[in-house]
């Protein structure tokens, strides 16, 4: 039978069985990972420009997934932003482990739903085992439960969501049935360097930014101890594992104690910096984190898993699973694992996977070796990078390096020049009222080679700026 008499439930009858089109896939998929490390970390501008070819009006016609496939990598690949190597240092994102995506190739297929366990029973399961190990990685108490959702922004939404359910409920306020005007009113305290995402999650739960009571911050954004207010059992303090620019960590050990005498709601921020605490050397640095009440933080980051891939940790099952109540006759809960009950959403893909076959591969010394392997690079780029002139501002105790030249003008332009350069990317952002270029060391795959060819494009692109 020829394509044109075919209808498109045979013609995808087809597709699925003789894989032709998988085999496609997958050539690409190495043709793309064997080029993606000589090339510009960022697309060339004829790549960008050849983007142009997806401006068309939605087909009449079914399509031949050989020419998508094609379209795809011909003008898709080359306008990606290559970060599957080691010379992308752009916001923090991490690279991707290879078991982590071959299982995701695998488990693309399976097409789960990760909702409730009579979806899916091996996803149920993997997230039981995951979420285990997890508080076993992060010393957390046995009482504690994980939602697996898109990333740390939703993780913690779902933590202060958790926390509101639980503060008001103690106040004898059901805000799920109640809701929140009238509402006993609680206090959200934190650092005046917290992640806008915090900040999102402040807003989306109607707990108003303008009620945030900032707390002055030191040199290197962690909280000032002495400047916390007196909290109370009416307070969500909101504390970070990494600061997003200088990689700091606030100091948990003390500050979650006065939180626990208070009866406050603490929930941590470790989007990356959670992972410190897989590495024995760098685990000092979330010394009393377990004293929290909820976590959030991201696989997709440090780990180096696939995207999207978040975790929301809370030692109080109730309060998260109330907070995100959901309930329909349909739904069949189990004395299994049911996915849903610990995230916002109902359906979701199987994400699980990923970060499952990543612990199994690492195991706890590749956990320590990735992530000690991040800070290392991180301190030889910051040592190489004030060797040759330029100013390191902050102290680099995990991944993240500040690095500025004399002026902001000269700090823009070089950074401009080295995003250009397309032998590395890195972003800018402001820090202590000044210009600079955030540098991000996050992937498994950057090596000491490359940290040498970064310092080196540092090096020619402020020397070309320089040159009158
Ligand atoms: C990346 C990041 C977030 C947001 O995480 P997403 O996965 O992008 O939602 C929040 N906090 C910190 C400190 C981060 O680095």
């Amino acid at each position: 039978m020829n394509d044109l008499k075919m209808n498109i439930r045979e013609k995808m009858f087809r597709e699925m069985k003789d894989k032709a089109i998988f085999n496609q896939a997958k050539d690409y998929a190495f043709d793309y990972a064997d080029h993606a490390f000589d090339r510009n970390v960022y697309p060339a501008e004829e790549a960008i420009a050849g983007l142009d070819i997806f401006n068309e009006v939605l087909p009449d016609q079914s399509g031949q997934p050989a020419d998508i496939l094609k379209q795809l990598h011909h003008y898709g690949s080359p306008a990606t932003v290559s970060q599957i190597w080691g010379r992308y240092f752009g916001f923090v994102t991490g690279g991707t482990i290879p078991t982590a995506l071959a299982a995701k190739m695998l488990s693309d297929f399976w097409d789960q739903n990760a909702g409730l366990y009579v979806m899916s029973p091996i996803v149920s399961k993997l997230e039981s085992v995951v979420e285990t190990w997890l508080k076993q990685l992060f010393n957390f108490p046995d009482k504690t439960v994980a939602g697996f959702v898109s990333g740390t922004s939703m993780g913690t939404l779902c933590g202060l969501a958790a926390a509101r359910y639980r503060i008001l409920q103690r106040l004898g306020w059901d805000v799920n049935e109640k809701g929140l005007f009238g509402a006993p009113k609680i206090r959200i305290v934190t650092g005046k360097q917290v992640h806008s995402s915090a900040i999102k999650g402040i807003s989306i739960l109607g707990f108003g930014k303008d009620s945030i009571e900032w707390v002055d911050v030191d040199e290197q954004g962690r909280i000032i101890p002495e400047q916390i207010p007196a909290l109370d059992d009416r307070t969500i303090l909101i504390l970070q594992a990494g600061n997003v620019c200088s990689g700091s960590f606030d100091a948990f050990d003390q500050v979650c104690d006065r939180a626990a005498q208070a009866n406050a709601w603490v929930h941590i921020d470790g989007a990356f910096g959670l992972w410190a605490a897989g590495s024995a050397k760098l685990k000092h640095l979330t010394k009393g984190m377990e004293k929290a009440n909820s976590w959030s933080a991201d696989a997709h980051k440090t780990l180096n898993t696939p995207y999207d891939c978040g975790i929301v940790l809370c030692n109080d099952s109730e309060a998260l699973v109330s907070a995100l109540q959901a309930s329909g006759s349909y739904l069949v809960y189990g004395d299994k694992r049911d996915g849903l009950l610990y995230t916002p959403e109902m359906s979701k893909r199987a994400r699980i996977v990923e970060l499952w076959a990543t612990m199994k591969y690492l195991g706890r010394q590749g956990i320590d070796e990735l992530v000690y392997g991040l800070h290392e690079r991180a301190v030889q780029l910051a040592k190489g990078l004030a060797d040759v002139g330029f100013q390191i501002l902050n102290d680099v105790v995990f991944n993240q390096v500040l690095v500025a030249c004399e002026t902001d003008d000269l700090t823009d332009s070089t950074l401009k020049r080295i995003q250009e350069s397309g032998e590395c990317w890195c972003g800018g952002a402001e820090w202590d009222n000044r210009k600079v270029i955030r540098v991000s060391v996050c992937s498994w795959a950057t090596t000491t080679d490359d940290i040498v060819r970064t310092i080196k494009a540092f090096k020619k692109a402020y020397a070309e700026i320089k040159k009158p």
